[in-house]
């Protein structure tokens, strides 16, 4: 079976929780926001996800995002969907509302740290789904659709690229991982006039190139060697590293062939 009893009622249960109990809209739209659970649902099944997974996936803004009066806890969903889905819908909720923006994103990250390969898919489904939407909204109003978010732009571009170099870099394997990197590109190239001015690559002699020189990824983070980046190019004039999750040029050395 694809279409699952249990996948039918994770749907029923999060449409009640985000739609009928109080018709919630996706941050500064009018658009319901069951439509991203049930995104990230199609994602994952399209991932090779285990059933439990999916449920999870569509299950996965239940507790952060039920109204006090029809608050969902992990144990209605223990009792509805068994002890491997509210684990993973646990594992991916963040825990303290109370706490800033920059304070929750950095817990965020260290979270991936400790996920399990279903969690991090999850994780991957939730962010190729709000970044794909995010890039698509970009499209057509421009810079006007991150005066939504509680957090300048360049911030939240910067906590996207740290989080999927994170999940890329902690599951190389994980089916989702072109698709992240493809979002990684084009997120980085939303920032890249302005902050390729202020972070301009590298720029050596050829001579001093070294394929063994450690780099840092000033937009997402990783860090590696231009052996490891796997990201060369070679010209007439020169050679260049990017970043392998970002695309971000990190290194130009002059006139290799010179
Ligand atoms: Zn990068």
């Amino acid at each position: 079976m694809i279409y699952t009893s249990k996948i039918q009622k994770a749907i029923k249960f999060a449409i009640k929780t985000h739609e009928v109990y109080q018709k919630q809209k996706r941050k500064g739209k009018d658009i319901a926001y069951i439509t991203h659970p049930l995104t990230v649902g199609i994602i994952l099944s399209q991932s090779k996800a285990s059933e439990d997974a999916i449920v999870a996936g569509i299950l996965h803004d239940t507790i952060e995002d039920s109204t006090e009066d029809k608050k969902v806890s992990a144990e209605m969903i223990e009792e509805r969907f068994g002890k491997e889905v509210s684990d993973l819908v646990l594992s991916i909720t963040e825990k303290d509302k109370g706490l800033s923006w920059a304070e929750r994103k950095k817990q965020a990250l260290e979270h991936i740290q400790n996920f399990s390969h279903d969690s991090l898919l999850i994780k991957s489904a939730d962010i190729v789904a709000n970044v794909s939407e995010l890039l698509d909204d970009y499209a057509r109003y421009e810079d006007s659709v991150f005066a939504r978010f509680n957090a300048p732009k360049t911030k939240i571009i910067k906590h996207q690229l740290e989080a999927i170099c994170s999940i890329v870099q902690k599951w190389k394997e994980n089916p989702l991982t072109e698709d992240l990197k493809f979002l990684a590109d084009k997120l980085q190239m939303i920032e890249s006039t302005k902050f390729m001015s202020q972070n301009p690559a590298k720029v050596i002699k050829y001579k001093d190139y070294d394929e063994n020189e450690k780099l840092e990824c000033p937009a997402c983070g990783w860090k590696g060697t231009p052996r490891e980046s796997g990201f060369i190019e070679s010209g007439d004039y020169c050679l260049d590293v990017s970043c392998p999750i970002c695309g971000k040029m990190l290194l130009v050395a002059d006139f290799p062939k010179a």
